[in-house]
């Protein structure tokens, strides 16, 4: 959109004196029109602000189409903001969304969208905001991701363990597909720990879960629930391809040097595979009684 274009509202009868301009050409952040016609065709009647939000986005294309900004959208949050100007203009309620634009150089940005509908002779018009987020949002993630890890192993812990659980069942009760939880603890841990050391203990610990990850899938979660306790979340796995994975994993830790000597280092493994309607703490509960019989049953096994 031109100055002239910017100043004058597009034609809109906006008449915005020059110190307006000004002001608007400073807000960190942009300040818009949104018209949607009868025909669904978009654009920008007004689009004002020198915000980073747009960076490298042509306004002027803007002000014809608003295609030169919904094209750049993830694929992911274009029908999502498809979906909140519908609602928006069937309801007359206002928009507050969030997207990410793709700019050059593979470069991403969060934006903020926030808008209220009104009547227009021909459709609907929005007057709203948008503001560049991406740090928030970097450091928003950066967050997340330290609330999920477990800080020696890197793994996720206890918390992220039973997010995924609960996702992973309620997958298993809508599309009646496998799942498979497996415990592991380490045998005789404190003996470890008093032969070779605390700090030891824990390469130990940081070295299993290096083997974990290699042995298991991309789609597995491997967590560290605390202590020497591991668990692993098998998605779309019956008991019948658990086992002999329990079973691998079990051997391959048993013959690893973990930078002591090969077989000082063993788990008992309690496996169980979910029963379609069944709470996550029952399945838990049912895996950690396999453990515990595989612990009674002299360590270093598999029980499911
Ligand atoms: P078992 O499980 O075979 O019955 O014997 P265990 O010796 O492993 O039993 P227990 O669960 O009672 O003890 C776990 C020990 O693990 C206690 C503690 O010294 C050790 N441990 C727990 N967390 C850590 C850790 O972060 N680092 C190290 N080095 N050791 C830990
Ligand atoms: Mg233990
Ligand atoms: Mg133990």
């Amino acid at each position: 959109m031109t100055e002239e274009n910017a100043m004058s509202g597009g034609g809109l009868g906006l008449e915005l004196p020059g110190n307006v301009r000004d002001f608007t050409e400073r807000l960190p952040g942009v300040i818009f029109q949104f018209h949607r016609g009868l025909d669904g065709h978009m654009h920008f009647p007004y689009l004002a602000g020198n915000g980073t939000s747009l960076p490298g986005i042509d306004r002027d294309a803007l002000g014809q189409d608003a295609r030169h900004m919904l094209d750049r959208l993830y694929d992911d949050d274009y029908p999502k903001l498809m979906a909140a100007i519908e609602r928006s203009a069937r309801w007359r309620v206002p928009i507050a969304t969030k997207f990410r634009i793709r700019l050059a150089h593979g470069r991403t940005r969060w934006v903020a969208l926030r808008a209220q509908p009104e009547d227009a002779q021909s459709g609907v018009l929005w007057y709203g905001l948008m503001i560049d987020i991406t740090e928030q949002m970097v450091e928003e993630a950066r967050l997340r991701r330290l609330s999920d890890t477990d800080d020696l192993t890197g793994l996720a812990n206890r918390r992220k363990l039973m997010v995924r659980l609960a996702e992973e069942i309620s997958r298993c009760n809508r599309h009646g597909s496998p799942l498979s939880l497996m415990l592991i603890d380490l045998d005789h841990f404190k003996r470890v720990n008093d032969t070779w050391g605390h700090l030891q203990g824990d390469q130990v610990l940081i070295e299993l879960a290096r083997l974990c990850r290699k042995l298991l899938r991309e789609e597995d979660t491997i967590a560290r629930l605390g202590g020497e306790e591991f668990a692993v979340v098998l998605p779309a796995t019956p008991l019948v391809r658990s086992l002999p994975l329990a079973e691998r994993l079990r051997h391959r830790i048993g013959e690893h040097p973990f930078g002591i000597e090969p077989g000082q280092i063993t788990v008992s493994i309690g496996l169980a595979e979910y029963r379609p309607g069944e709470p996550r703490d029952v399945l838990i509960e049912r895996a950690d009684r396999c453990l515990y019989a595989a612990k009674h049953q002299g360590r270093n096994r598999v029980e499911s």
